[in-house]
């Protein structure tokens, strides 16, 4: 077992975008391993590897019970909207409506370098949706129409992690059922 630190916020390698898996190995296979770990223990809903510092398309997600995990995603997203409250792990107590993709198709390849296609709706094709948008360097606040990444930006500064004294914020008045992401 390998809890690794959660990057938040802030953190360089969120805004980078990750390589492409080439060498499914026993280095890819610890990584999925950590990354299933440190979910786990956060606990959230998923995981993707930059917010553990690993500049890597891979990332896990444990929804509805479910654990998965995905290398090289290549999405495709259905017309049908959903909207719903969103947060991450990497930017603590901020929740907001986020719209996303009602459903996703996901093209990618297992820990072994076997391919695999995950199909998925409401909260399993949000969380592939954001995960997959950390591996291009893209978060959730980036999605919230200009008023909303306002009042998320302002309960980031406001936010302890962020460095400063304050209040946690929320940003959405609803409750968000454990998920971060
Ligand atoms: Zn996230």
């Amino acid at each position: 077992m390998a809890i690794q630190d959660i990057r938040l916020f802030g953190d360089p390698v969120l805004r980078t975008p990750a390589a492409p898996v080439v060498d499914f190995d026993k280095e890819l296979r610890t990584l999925v391993r950590d990354l299933f770990d440190t979910m786990r223990d956060a606990p959230g809903a998923g995981l993707a590897a930059p917010q553990i510092g690993v500049g890597l398309r891979v990332f896990t997600w444990w929804v509805d019970g479910e654990l998965g995990h995905l290398v090289n995603p290549q999405l495709r997203l259905s017309a049908e909207q959903q909207e719903g409250d969103e947060g991450c792990l990497s930017i603590p107590g901020v929740v907001a409506d986020t719209p996303r993709a009602l459903r996703v198709v996901a093209r990618g390849f297992d820990e072994h370098g076997e391919p695999v296609t995950i199909e998925g709706s409401e909260l399993l094709a949000r969380c592939i949706q954001h995960e997959t948008d950390h591996l291009d360097g893209i978060l959730f606040i980036d999605r919230l129409d200009k008023e909303a990444r306002r009042e998320a930006l302002k309960a980031i500064r406001s936010a302890e992690w962020a460095g400063l004294p304050g209040p946690i914020v929320q940003v959405s008045p609803h409750a968000t059922h454990g998920k971060g992401l």
